[in-house]
């Protein structure tokens, strides 16, 4: 199994996108949950660690930030 390490402020891409359509999510705070939040729509949202590496498609290095 891969881990992923994840960092506050780091960028997510997860594979399933977010109802508001975006794909990219920011990672405010990581423990055994990660708080995140959509780059959409700007709403926050508390996810068990486990399943959103999972569902994680790609980080996004912080040097490819926009
Ligand atoms: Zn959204």
């Amino acid at each position: 199994m891969q881990i992923i390490p994840l960092h506050p402020n780091d960028r997510i891409q997860l594979k399933k996108p977010h109802p508001c359509g975006s794909n990219v999510f920011l990672i405010l705070r990581v423990g055994s949950e990660v708080r995140v939040i959509c780059e959409g729509c700007k709403r926050d949202m508390t996810l068990d660690r486990v399943k959103l590496e999972k569902s994680i498609k790609k980080v996004l290095p912080q040097s490819e930030q926009e």
